[in-house]
């Protein structure tokens, strides 16, 4: 018999309302691994103490999240490629005795978004330009999208943004001042939500854009997993445009996460099902 349960786990502040535990529990299920996941609320001032404790205990790897994305680097041996160039880490695994920072929060976006359009050669229109936006937009840039508009409220995270990209991708770039109702312009394919607005408890809040500049063809996406369906995908739903909402995205990022952990792939629909159970 083996008593000895390898351990995984998430730190962020705050920590309660993060569902993750429940869908990464339905994946060890699923794999029949008999694993733990445990969801931590870790003040910044503690992430140091709690990543060497994790260290000392010998999980195999964790998830941070908000507060820790960025500062949880100066505690790790190396960073994945997606990392190095988002700066952030959402995902920690152990190999051997290396720390490993990666970013799984971009490609899972992506993998949720190829269920309906593939970004290569499309022009895409992504509000925002914070963390969850800088993962998006280097993920599709390196996935062969051809242009990237930014539309964001603050100049300079956007152009700070924009340059980014034009630096580290081959996409091309363009920053736009969110000062008015968004218009989305002819030519664009896809049109991604990666603000907070919109988030439980914000479940009201809807991105100022111009819903009459939205067209069948569009695909609109949004990163906002609480609720799922938020006033934005409504929107574009009634318009008669094809979806995705965040909900995939935290699942696909999950998917990669466990991948990282356990070197199996679970099943993500299992996953989704057990958010879905718990009818945010
Ligand atoms: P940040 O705080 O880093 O960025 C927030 C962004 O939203 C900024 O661009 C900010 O603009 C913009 N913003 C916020 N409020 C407003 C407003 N009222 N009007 C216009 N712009 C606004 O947050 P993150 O990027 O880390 O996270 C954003 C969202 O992404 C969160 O809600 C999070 O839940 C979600 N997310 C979802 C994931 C998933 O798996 N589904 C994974 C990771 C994140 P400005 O620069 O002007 O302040």
């Amino acid at each position: 018999m083996n008593f000895l349960k390898p351990i995984t786990g998430s730190f962020a502040c705050p920590a309660a309302e993060n569902p993750t535990v429940v869908m990464i529990e339905a994946a060890y299920k699923q794999l029949g691994l008999d694993w733990l996941y445990v969801n931590l609320e870790v003040s910044p001032y503690a992430l140091a103490d709690a990543v060497h404790g994790a260290k000392a205990m010998g999980w195999r790897g964790f998830n941070c999240s908000i507060p820790h994305k960025v500062a949880v680097i100066s505690h790790l041996d190396e960073l994945g490629k997606s990392a190095r160039l988002i700066g952030a880490v959402n995902t920690i695994v152990r190999q051997g005795d290396r720390w490993v920072g990666e970013n799984t929060d971009g490609r899972g976006f992506v993998s949720a978004l190829q269920k309906v359009i593939s970004p290569k050669g499309k022009t895409i229109a992504l509000l925002g330009a914070g963390g969850a936006a800088r993962a998006v937009a280097v993920e599709l840039a390196l996935a062969g999208a051809k242009r990237i508009l930014v539309i964001n409220r603050s100049a300079s995270r956007g152009g700070e943004l924009v340059t980014h990209l034009s630096k580290h991708t081959s996409a091309a770039s363009e920053f736009i001042l969110w000062d008015k109702p968004f218009s989305v312009p002819e030519g664009v394919d896809i049109l991604i939500n990666a603000t907070s607005i919109g988030l439980y408890p914000d479940v009201d809040g809807m991105p100022e854009i111009d819903v009459s500049s939205l067209s069948t063809s569009l695909v609109v996406a949004d990163g906002i997993h609480n609720p799922p369906l938020t006033p934005f995908l409504k929107s574009a739903k009634q318009v008669g445009c094809q979806t995705v909402d965040g909900l995939e995205m935290l699942v696909q990022q999950g998917v990669l996460g466990v991948e990282y952990w356990t070197g199996f792939r679970p099943d993500a629909s299992v996953m989704r099902a057990a958010l879905e159970n718990l009818h945010l």
